[in-house]
């Protein structure tokens, strides 16, 4: 790799559309397939805390985050009649709670990092409705075979095409391999906003095997729905949108509150999402001269809350070792494997215990978790709280020349 370099990064999420724009602004050039025909809206309040929120500082994307971050003031737990029963602050963990200080709809972040390689000049040649469909390695390059039947050689591939990553697939094995059914789905859609919705509030009900909820948009018109189902893997959902809402509506028959309103807004919604919670560890980043950045290689599943966190700061490293090796890419992977792994542990611990604390599958288990919550969020446990979620989603990140504030020193 040298001067020429030209790096394909397939998928054109968060972490392909970081890593696409931190590779141009170094003048690297940069192709980026996305099977889907244009940028894919949807998703719900992301988190930037701790390092991400720094990484995010760096790469000059704080200016638009502002533009479009989320009023939301913490998460409110109701029952079945809506009436609530546990409230938690933003500030209860001291931002590092379930709301964090900087909230922002994915796909409003995937429109600031846009936005960002829109003001490069489109120095990134993106092909939307375009994939990959073979990988031929050779020691110096790739070989990509496209589903349009182009073929064009590479210096570099970067998977970044997501949990159920094509790239992965073809270059390191099928997704079994990596992946691990966390008991449950999720799924995310945009619904006109109810009457009677608190403002500024995520609004959670917890029912027997699903919890749902509505967290605020930023259009006040709007509300993202959210729901978390507990239910064995199901291969026949992948991809069967009947399916998938028929299952929501299963399980969300007995849930009250506002559930029989989402359910009805749902097969309207523009942007409805619904994916299985899977965790994926790879035992390397790379191979060869291709290699995995965000949810393809290191997902820890919507449930960790970190994903879009990891996304943002694995593609903000990957990209600034390869700059900062251009002629030598083994350092550069080796470097962003050796950075990375350490933060990849802490980011995917699922807090609270994940799933089966989330949605316990008996009574009693549900009796105990409204407790547990009532409990958390009682004024006089505030302070203790608030100290022991301390720290969380700290953690060192090495800085790179370009950045555009530089407040933390390389490792
Ligand atoms: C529509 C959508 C909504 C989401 N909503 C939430 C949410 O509300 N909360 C949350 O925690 N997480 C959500 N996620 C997951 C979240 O975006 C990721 O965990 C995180 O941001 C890491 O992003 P990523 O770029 O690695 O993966 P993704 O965001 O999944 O992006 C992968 C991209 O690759 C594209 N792609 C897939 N296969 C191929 C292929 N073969 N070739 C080329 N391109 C391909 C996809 O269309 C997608 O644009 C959502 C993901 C999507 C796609």
């Amino acid at each position: 790799m040298g001067k020429e370099t030209h790096i394909l990064v397939s998928g054109g999420g968060i972490a392909g559309n970081a890593v696409a724009l931190q590779l141009v602004r170094a003048g690297i050039r940069t192709t980026v397939v996305e099977r889907a025909g244009a940028p894919r809206p949807g998703g719900q309040a992301v988190d930037l805390r701790g390092a991400s929120r720094e990484v995010a500082e760096r790469m000059g994307l704080m200016p638009g985050i502002r533009d479009r971050q989320l009023d939301e003031r913490g998460m409110v737990y109701v029952d079945r009649r809506g009436r609530a029963y546990a409230r938690m602050p933003a500030d209860l963990f001291g931002g590092n709670g379930p709301v964090a200080d900087v909230e922002i709809t994915r796909g409003d972040l995937n429109e600031v990092l846009l936005e960002a390689l829109g003001a490069t000049g489109g120095a990134a040649d993106y092909r939307y409705g375009e994939w990959i469909e073979a990988l031929t390695r050779h020691d110096d390059g790739v070989e990509v075979r496209f589903a349009s039947g182009r073929v064009e050689t590479y210096d570099l591939v970067v998977g970044a095409d997501g949990v159920h990553s094509a790239t992965r697939r073809l270059a390191f094995g099928p997704e079994e391999r990596f992946s691990t059914y966390l008991g449950g789905y999720t799924s995310y859609f945009t619904v006109p906003r109810p009457d009677g919705l608190e403002p500024g509030w995520m609004t959670m009900r917890p029912a027997s095997r699903a919890v749902v909820g509505l967290r605020p948009d930023r259009d006040p018109a709007t509300a993202k729905a959210l729901v978390i189902l507990r239910v064995p893997a199901d291969p026949a959902l992948r991809g069967d949108v009947v399916a998938q809402q028929q299952l929501l509506r299963e399980l969300l028959a007995d849930a009250g509150w506002l559930a029989p309103y989402i359910l009805e807004a749902m097969p309207q919604a523009p942007d409805f999402y619904f994916d299985e919670l899977a965790r994926v560890d790879m035992p390397n980043l790379s191979a060869g001269r291709i290699v995995l950045s965000g949810d393809a290689g290191y997902c820890g599943s919507p449930l960790s809350g970190m994903g879009t966190a990891m996304a943002l700061i694995g593609a903000y490293v990957l990209a600034g070792e390869l700059a900062a090796a251009p002629s030598d890419p083994e350092t550069a992977l080796t470097r962003y494997e050796t950075v990375l792994t350490p933060l990849l542990e802490q980011a995917k611990q699922l807090p609270g215990g994940g799933l089966p604390m989330m949605l316990p599958a008996t009574g009693i288990g549900r009796l105990l978790s409204r407790t547990a919550a009532r409990i958390v969020c009682a004024r006089p446990l505030r302070p203790l709280t608030t100290r022991m979620a301390s720290g969380a989603g700290d953690c060192a990140v090495p800085s790179y020349p370009g950045d555009a504030t530089v407040s933390s020193p390389a490792p």
